[in-house]
């Protein structure tokens, strides 16, 4: 490629709505540009980079032996509707259209509808089984807030496979099956990742997984043991039970804590370690009732693990300062669990304390040396509490440790959710129907261009992980038009690296400083670059710099073909 021909457009400026640096440096490189909120167009260079992730993922699905398909973005409802999801898809997200027809239909967010209806049709026996259809296309999901561009957009690109099962056995096979490909994908880009268990897993090991690049910027939060391959989102990280202490029962007391509401605030009048505290939160139930979650002053409340609860009300809501005054009497920094009215569930580590202080359900007095056993009647111990660093792993492996990540896949065992209510049968060796057991494995094409910048970048710009850079090498030739002698070393160079299958670019535009060519193939990230200058030939040698390195080397051609190729 040539860059006189090729649409090199970066930018000195930095945008100003762009909260993230690979945002920034994707705008700013030229890679995309926005056409609209939460939708953006790809550029020649960006769409490069699209291309090759495409490939890695395309190679190693083919490889795992799934089965490409294209399926339509535009999606009738009556198949949203047989699955029930038309009017229930995470509210809002679905994007609705009505043709010339007054007939409804929705531009795809997701494919199990279309798949399954498909697979009703096109499978009869199980002799067909297992299967695996994938496709790499565009969707539309109506994201409230779309943010941090190509991150979190309206429109994407995803990858997105669907099997098909006669029994769990083999549908659990092509699970970890695509958890090894989606392994090896993101290790060819060169990524830091984790699989991070997204589901406590009802069906035979992990029923869902997701691929989390680790970078400062994600959205999630991560638990993960320090000695092991043990990794779960912290909402679900499950957090073990400590032992029982052993001391004995001390006499309960009434304390006056005037005007103290906060666990420091009483820890610290009371003179007693916070971890010798706990709070108690009150949440709607389902019969409109309130339900108590007792857990240690210094710990945070899991949103998650609380819904699990039957008798939490979903999307879990803390009880209003009126609601709690009604029903206890007192205000919410004087809640205890020792009322009698609620239902109260304590935390296992909350569990394993002794004589310890909280609420008495009056203003202005908390009880000292309570316990458990004698003083409180206990719905249940469960566990309720964000993992914290430090915390022993689950898997008794090491300790928990957090990180941010980016979920760039996601793999599910759905089981006959689908089949079930689209009526996709098989016959089964006895011929008799039964409903295909299904798997579904979601990869996002363009959010992990977004990933791969934000895991890998320098003040000047990107730097492309080898497999996925836009072009392996550029080639800058210095005063072309005046030395025919770099005009010639340039362009042989040019045919020998092309000869050798090297995307290669070889930078000819004349009205383009050296230096702003450098500041621009910095920003853009190509991992290797040759300045052809006329010092240099004189001793037959060329300037070598590999972007990550950033060190400047002279050296022959011989040498730097071996670098390279
Ligand atoms: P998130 O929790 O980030 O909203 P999700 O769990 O809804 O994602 P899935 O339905 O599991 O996403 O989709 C599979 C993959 O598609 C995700 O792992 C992600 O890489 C990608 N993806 C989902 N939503 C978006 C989006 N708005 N922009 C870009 N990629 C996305
Ligand atoms: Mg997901």
């Amino acid at each position: 490629m040539r860059a006189k021909k090729f649409s090199i457009n970066t930018l000195k400026e930095t945008p100003s709505e762009a909260e993230l640096v690979s945002h920034r440096l994707m705008i700013r490189a030229g890679l995309i540009k926005k056409t609209a909120s939460g939708i953006y167009s790809w550029m020649p260079l960006g769409l490069r980079v699209l291309r090759k992730i495409e490939a890695i993922i395309r190679d190693e699905m083919n490889i795992s032996g799934a089965l490409e398909v294209l399926l339509p973005a535009i999606q009738p409802a009556e198949l949203w509707k047989e699955s029930g999801r038309w009017n229930q898809y995470d509210e809002g997200l679905l994007l609705k259209l009505t043709d010339r027809h007054e007939r409804d239909f929705c531009f795809g967010p997701t494919h199990e509808e279309v798949i399954t209806d498909l697979a009703r049709s096109e499978l009869r026996s199980h002799r067909q089984l297992p299967v695996n259809f994938y496709q790499i296309q565009t969707k539309f999901r109506d994201e409230t807030r779309p943010r941090f561009g190509v991150l979190r957009a309206r429109e994407f690109i995803m990858k997105d496979a669907y099997s098909f099962h006669a029994n769990k056995e083999s549908l659990e096979e092509t699970y970890w099956k695509m958890h090894s490909t989606y392994t090896t994908i993101l290790k060819r880009m060169g990524l830091e990742f984790r699989p991070v268990e997204a589901d406590g897993g009802s069906i035979g090991g992990s029923a869902s997984t997701e691929f989390h690049v680790l970078a400062e910027s994600g959205e999630d939060l991560i638990a993960f043991s320090s000695e092991s391959d043990y990794a779960a989102n912290i909402e679900l990280a499950e957090a073990v039970s400590p032992e029982i202490e052993a001391d004995k029962f001390m006499q309960l007391e009434k304390v006056a804590t005037p005007k103290k509401r906060s666990i420091e605030q009483i820890s610290e009048f009371l003179n007693v370690p916070v971890e010798k505290t706990v709070k108690t939160i009150l949440v709607k139930g389902v019969a409109s009732k309130l339900v108590g979650l007792a857990l240690r002053g210094d710990h945070r409340l899991s949103t998650v693990k609380a819904e699990k609860i039957s008798e939490v009300a979903t999307p879990l809501t803390l009880a209003s300062e009126s609601e709690i005054r009604n029903q206890i009497g007192c205000g919410p920094g004087s809640i205890g669990p020792t009322q009698t009215e609620i239902p109260i569930y304590v935390d296992r580590s909350a569990a394993s304390i002794k004589n310890f202080i909280a609420g008495a359900n009056e203003d202005d007095y908390h009880l000292r040396n309570l316990n458990w056993e004698r003083d409180v009647d206990v719905s249940a111990t469960v566990d309720l509490r964000e993992v914290r660093e430090g915390d022993p792993s689950p898997d008794g492996k090491g300790e928990i440790r957090l990180k941010r990540g980016i979920e760039v896949g996601h793999i599910f065992q759905l089981g006959d959710k689908y089949s079930k209510s689209l009526k996709a049968t098989v016959l089964d060796e006895k011929g008799q129907n039964i409903h295909l057991e299904m798997g579904c494995y979601g990869m996002g094409v363009t959010r992990l261009a977004g990933a791969i910048i934000e895991q890998n970048h320098d003040k000047s710009g990107i730097i492309w992980p080898n497999n996925v850079a836009p072009f392996d090498l550029v080639i800058i030739p210095i005063n072309a038009g005046k030395s025919k002698a770099v005009y010639d070393k340039a362009e042989d160079l040019y045919t020998t690296f092309l000869k050798n299958d090297c995307d290669v670019i070889i930078d000819d535009r004349e009205d383009v400083r050296p230096g702003a060519k450098f500041n621009e193939w910095e920003l853009i990230g190509v991992p290797h670059r040759i300045v052809v200058g006329e010092k240099g030939l004189a001793k037959n040698k060329v300037e070598y710099r590999a972007r990550n390195l950033m060190n400047t080397l002279e050296i022959s051609v011989e040498d730097a073909l071996r670098i390279i190729l």
